[in-house]
């Protein structure tokens, strides 16, 4: 056989994938070194005292709070991948509270008021979260509901005298919730429409009547603020109102294939990166006169974590894909969410007991990608919904 046609893997080089172009890889290069310099150092403190909100300044200096935002609102005018980059990049921050919290603003809030918003309300709040001079979050959960998101119970009653909305009710587990100058609430203005009940408001957090109760503790995540948030007859002129009167439930249902995409994404990225730091310990310590990564037990761990960590990508990418494409890939991204969010805490469990009992201190930062990545499989709905979604798709 001539030397031409021996054909040897090579397993070292770096291959792009190939929904990716050189100009995302670059993109990827300076996000990583951004956060490599500038974020990362800082993760251990920030795990005591959440992140500061000059994070969100220094992003949109940047342009990296609206990598695929239209340019006319001050955004980069990239494509969906763009934001996807950044999710990845996010992880090597080591602070899953900040990537939340960033990943609550690019690709929860300013997405459903460029999608829905009039143009003041684009300008008032989409172009300064760009710029990240104002902070966003999304209420959703509420005490009392969560998977159930009909079952909220925030009102939003109409005043025929003023033409004002007045808000009463309250939302948990808000993250951004403490720091944030706006949320996009849903509320209730129909109880008796079913569905076609709910209506989105873009509401300023320094109304009065908005409480920010409690800052509530985490198993993980600790970097994010998460808040118990109480409307005590809040006024929010009819301008307020993002998307159409009724609609909301619909609007939210779109916002939330986003948040639950790069959700997944996140999930991918963060179980790579727990992978990697634990692949080179496992070559570094020994047991019994050899790296531990050499027993074929410890070598299968790996080989079916990265299997699990590829597939997961896999499905990732072909569904940003059609994202991207124009598709609105309902049970694509509700399946990709499900299975990177499952496997993600799975690897992060498997690097703990490759690393033994260091796994299971602090020092070695593995219990914390545990615990941030646990959350993976409860917010943006939980596995069990995610089943639901994909199970009822096929007319069950
Ligand atoms: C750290 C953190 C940050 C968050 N950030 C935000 C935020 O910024 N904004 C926001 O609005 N929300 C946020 N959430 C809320 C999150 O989206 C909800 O926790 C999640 O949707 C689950 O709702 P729940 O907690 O009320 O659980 P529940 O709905 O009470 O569910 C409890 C259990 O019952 C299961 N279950 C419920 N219904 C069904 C069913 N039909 N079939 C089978 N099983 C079912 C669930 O899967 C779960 O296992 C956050 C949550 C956390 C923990």
């Amino acid at each position: 056989m001539a030397t031409a046609d021996v054909l040897k893997p090579d397993f070292a080089t770096r291959r792009k994938h190939f929904i990716f172009t050189d100009d995302h890889e670059q993109l990827r290069d300076s996000i990583r070194r951004f956060v490599i310099k500038e974020l990362q150092p800082h993760a251990e403190e920030w795990e005591e005292t959440t992140f500061p909100d000059w994070v969100f300044e220094r992003m949109g200096e940047l342009g990296f709070l609206g990598l695929d935002k239209p340019i006319e609102y001050g955004g980069q005018g990239g494509d969906y991948y763009t934001t996807l980059v950044l999710a990845e990049e996010l992880v090597h921050a080591h602070c899953g509270g900040l990537g939340m919290g960033i990943a609550v603003q690019t690709d929860m809030t300013i997405p459903p008021i460029l999608k829905f918003g009039s143009e003041e309300q684009k300008l008032e709040w989409a172009v300064p979260a760009i710029a990240g001079k104002k902070i966003l979050c999304l209420g959703i959960t509420e005490p009392d509901a969560g998977s159930d998101v009909a079952g909220i119970k925030t009102r939003a009653v109409r005043d025929e005298s003023s033409g004002e909305y007045v808000i009463n009710g309250s939302k948990t587990f808000i993250t951004n919730g403490h720091r944030a100058h706006g949320i996009v609430l849903v509320t209730k203005t129909d109880p008796d429409a079913g569905y076609d009940g709910f209506t989105l408001l873009l509401v300023p957090m320094d109304s009065p009547g908005v409480i920010r109760e409690k800052r509530l503790q985490k198993l993980g995540m600790h970097a994010s603020d998460t808040a118990l948030l109480a409307f005590q007859d809040v006024r929010v002129p009819e301008s307020a109102v993002l998307g159409q009167v009724g609609k909301g439930f619909y609007h939210i249902m779109w916002e939330l294939q986003g948040e639950r995409l790069i959700g997944a994404a996140g999930s991918v990225a963060g179980a790579q990166q727990v992978f990697d730091r634990t692949l080179a310990y496992a070559k570094e310590r020994t047991a019994f006169g050899r790296p531990i990564g050499r027993f074929q037990a410890i070598r299968h761990k790996f080989a079916e974590m990265a299997t699990k960590i590829e597939t997961a990508r896999q499905m990732v990418y072909t569904t940003a894909w059609r994202f991207q494409n124009g598709e609105y890939p309902v049970r694509e991204i509700t399946m990709a969410k499900l299975y990177a969010a499952r496997i993600a805490v799975e690897v992060a469990d498997e690097c703990i007991q490759i690393h033994g009992g260091n796994g299971y201190m602090k020092e070695y930062g593995i219990e914390r990608s545990w615990r941030d990545l646990r959350l993976n499989r409860i917010g943006a709905g939980s596995d069990e919904i995610m089943l639901e979604v994909i199970g009822r798709s096929y007319g069950l």
